[in-house]
């Protein structure tokens, strides 16, 4: 057996509640087929030569005139309160679920320097042509309003670093309405960096152009790694200058305003509901109101199998959301991603993963590894995450207390204690996965631990350890040639490596003639690239001298992360990290908001 107090990342034990997800839905966009081709030739197209023909666009559909496009914010300006105050201007909000407020223009020359193809056609039924367009430009960064779209900006809290925070809200998003696509799948379309609103506080209403590559990049690889998240359609650079203190050490320098279009199914979060029942003592009809409003939404709309008259609806809810946070970690932890800022407004109702921060893809393996500079205690090291999962899975239900009976509250205690079974059982699929085993053996927990304890001691590289295992034969791995193989290599110079070798061949050998599929499936589950801090930090560099090569360079190969690219070679994102990447920073500034960290604010 594994010892889980020497292994963090496993922190946690096995199911009861769990529906088994199978390893097709881990890696959606898995294509065993394509392990080794190489795709860069048909992906180097420019962007103008990547638009679809006109002939393509109408044999499928795609909107041509984006005055034929609308989005519309009236479902849930019908379902919900509306703030009764109008305007920007910063304040304490009640009794309202949104806010209507207009996007403040970025200031120009305006540039569209990233745009996602798969959500422009695939989501957004938009040719890709539309995207070229000044109106589309304007759309895009707040300049000009879609027809008959009222933004709207939603009010919510959140535990921050583990403390009550009280109002925080959309503060510098706005919502421009949801959109129903071909499919029939409904997407919530926002702005992020389009100027204050209500919600603001301190904050200027602005993102910067490193933050918003960061968020673009970031939620486009996770989803083709398979992960649940939110999507981002385009990002626009502006000339407005945004003022920032990148590592809050009085280093104030000028940088500029971006806006990245990005897409949920929905945008509500765990604070959501928790800034509803916070205000219970104020207003205990009206809280009472307003929070069965939301959630009856967010159940009807988004979890179909909870039927609306059952009586233990909340309950089946609270389960739900319980089973996904820990599925939705378990696959963070499966390709080494590491959030950043774990914040209960931070935190989907949906189990996606939102608001794309100060987060890292870990590289030597490293269950302390702290993405966000400014985490000093580490709460939301990588390994940390899923008993942080815990910790805002009971704030949520502490929010819900109120409307459940005392028998549900029980039940949803309950429902709570499994969480560790389901992360436990959950992760320990994804990672027998990673290691292409079959069926079940009594050695495999210890397989998975001895392997991760060898790459903590050795600080091999946790990407590139499995995605090398996934491209040796058992033949090349018996006979230890490493020298093309840089993670394997690290991992061989632990004095234990050729008794785990040897343990696992065995396994392997005992899954008959298994090899070429095993390798196969391997692949399909182990990205060879992911996108790590200092690829996206070289990006950024570029970027903040005008030239986005290396964003698009990126972002085409973030989209097939498991097949083997010559570009991505050539660009060394399958080599030994720089020198320089081991020094790298990313702090939580890119919104202005240093009391983000600062858990100072009304505790509780
Ligand atoms: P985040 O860290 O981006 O999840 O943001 C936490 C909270 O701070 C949210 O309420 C944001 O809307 C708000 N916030 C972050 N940056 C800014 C900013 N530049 N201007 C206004 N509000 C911000
Ligand atoms: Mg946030």
């Amino acid at each position: 057996m594994w010892h889980l107090g020497e292994v963090p990342l496993f922190a946690v034990v096995t199911a009861t509640i769990v529906t088994i997800v199978h390893m097709q839905d881990f890696c959606q966009k898995a294509d065993f087929e394509c392990q080794s081709q190489d795709l860069s030739a048909s992906a180097q197209q420019p962007l103008s030569q990547s638009v679809n023909s006109r002939w393509n666009a109408s044999v499928l559909n795609l909107i041509q005139n984006l005055d034929h496009f609308r989005v519309s914010n009236e479902k849930l300006m019908g379902a919900f309160p509306i703030d009764e105050m109008q305007g920007n201007s910063v304040r304490t909000v009640k009794n309202c679920i949104f806010s209507e407020s207009i996007p403040t223009p970025l200031k120009g020359p305006l540039r569209l320097v990233a745009v996602s193809k798969d959500v422009i056609e695939g989501l957004l039924d938009l040719d890709m042509a539309t995207t070229q367009s000044e109106t589309f430009l304007q759309y895009v960064s707040g300049g000009r309003r879609l027809p008959e779209s009222q933004p709207l900006t939603h009010r919510y809290g959140g535990h921050q670093f583990g403390y009550w925070a009280g109002q925080l809200g959309d503060g510098r998003a706005h919502l421009l309405g949801q959109y129903t696509n071909r499919k029939g799948d409904t997407w919530e379309l926002q702005l992020k960096g389009s100027g204050k609103t209500p919600y603001s506080r301190s904050g200027d209403g602005r993102a910067v152009v490193r933050s918003s590559l960061r968020e673009f990049l970031g939620s486009e690889a996770m989803h083709f790694l398979g992960v649940p998240t939110s999507r981002a359609a385009c990002l626009v650079v502006s000339e407005e200058p945004v003022l920032r203190d990148q590592f809050y050490d009085g280093n104030v320098k000028t940088e500029r305003g971006a806006v990245v279009l990005r897409l949920a199914k929905s945008w509500f979060r765990i604070g959501s509901l928790e800034i509803l029942s916070q205000s219970k003592e104020l207003d205990l009809l009206r809280w009472f109101v307003d929070f069965r409003k939301l959630l009856n939404f967010v159940i009807e709309e988004h979890f179909p199998s909870i039927q609306t008259n059952d009586p233990d609806k909340y309950l089946a809810f609270y389960s739900r959301v319980v089973n996904d946070t820990a599925h939705l970690i378990a696959q963070w932890m499966s390709v080494g991603f590491a959030h950043g800022v774990c914040n209960t407004d931070n935190f989907s109702l949906l189990s996606i993963t939102i608001d794309y921060g100060p987060f890292g893809f870990m590289e030597s393996y490293n269950p302390s590894f702290v993405p966000n500079t400014s985490d000093d205690e580490g709460r939301y090291s990588v390994g940390e995450q899923a008993s942080v999962g815990l910790f805002n899975l009971e704030k949520l239900l502490d929010a819900l207390r109120p409307i459940l009976t005392a028998g549900q509250q029980r039940a949803a205690e309950t429902v709570l204690k499994g969480y560790v079974d389901i992360y436990e059982t959950r992760i320990h699929h994804l990672f027998k996965a990673k290691l292409g085993l079959l069926g079940d053996d009594v050695e495999d927990d210890y397989i998975i631990a001895f392997l991760l304890k060898m790459m903590e001691d050795t600080q091999a590289d946790f990407t590139m350890v499995f995605r090398e295992l996934s491209e040796f034969s058992a033949f090349q791995l018996h006979n230890h040639n490493f020298t093309q193989a840089w993670a394997l290599e690290d991992l061989s110079s632990h004095g234990l490596f050729p008794d785990w070798l040897s343990v696992y061949l065995q396994r392997l050998h005992r899954q008959v003639h298994d090899n070429d599929v095993r390798q196969a499936r391997m692949k399909g589950v182990n990205p060879r690239y992911v996108l790590r801090n200092w690829m996206a930090q070289s990006a950024i560099k570029k970027a903040e001298r005008n030239d986005f090569s290396e964003v698009e360079l990126l972002h085409r190969i973030l989209s097939s992360p498991f097949a083997i690219q010559s570009s991505a070679e050539a660009a060394g994102y399958a080599a030994r990290p720089p020198k320089w990447a081991q020094t790298l920073k990313i702090s939580c500034s890119s919104g202005s908001m240093a009391v983000e960290l600062l858990p100072l604010i009304n505790r509780t």
